[in-house]
C-alpha cells in the first residue's frame, strides 16, 4: 500500500473545551474548530500541526468507542491515522495479509474523509486508523 504522511494523531479527552487550551495557549497551534461523528458517538477537533494534524476526541455517549478505551486506558494518546492513496487498495493488501481489522470496509470519518481501523491486535498494541482525503 502507499502510505502518504502521518494525517494525525488521536487523543482521547474528557473535555474538548477543557483539553484544547494546552494545544491552542501553550503549543499555539490552531483550532480548526470541533465536528460531531454521531456514528461513532465522538466529537472531534483538529489542530494543524505542519503536514499533519492533532485529533481530539470527546466521547458523546457513555458507550462510544472513546468512552470505552477511556474506562480502559484513561485520557491520552488513542490512534495514529496514515494517509493512504487508495482506502479501498490498503484494506484489500491487509486482507490477503490476514491483517485483524476493526472496519472490514471504509467509513465516513470527520471531515468526510475514508477511514478504517486495524485492529490492535495485529498492530502491536496500537489502534492504527488508515485515512483517505479526496
Ligand atoms: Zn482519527
Amino acid at each position: 500500500m502507499k502510505i502518504l504522511k502521518i494525517d494525525h494523531l488521536g487523543i482521547a479527552v474528557n473535555s474538548i473545551d477543557e483539553g484544547k487550551n494546552f494545544w491552542t495557549d501553550v503549543l499555539g497551534l490552531e483550532f480548526e474548530g470541533a465536528e460531531t461523528v454521531t456514528e461513532q458517538k465522538v466529537t472531534t477537533a483538529f489542530f494543524p500541526v505542519g503536514e499533519s494534524e492533532v485529533e481530539l476526541l470527546e466521547s458523546t455517549a457513555p458507550d462510544g468507542p472513546v468512552a470505552k478505551f477511556i474506562d480502559k486506558k484513561g485520557t491520552g494518546f488513542q490512534h495514529i491515522a496514515f494517509r493512504v492513496a487508495d482506502i479501498d487498495a490498503a484494506l484489500a493488501e491487509l486482507k490477503e495479509k490476514n491483517v485483524q481489522l476493526i472496519d472490514q470496509t471504509p467509513r465516513i470519518g470527520a471531515g468526510g474523509a475514508r477511514i478504517a481501523f486495524l485492529h490492535p491486535k495485529a498492530t502491536g498494541g496500537i489502534l492504527v486508523e488508515l485515512c483517505e482525503r479526496s
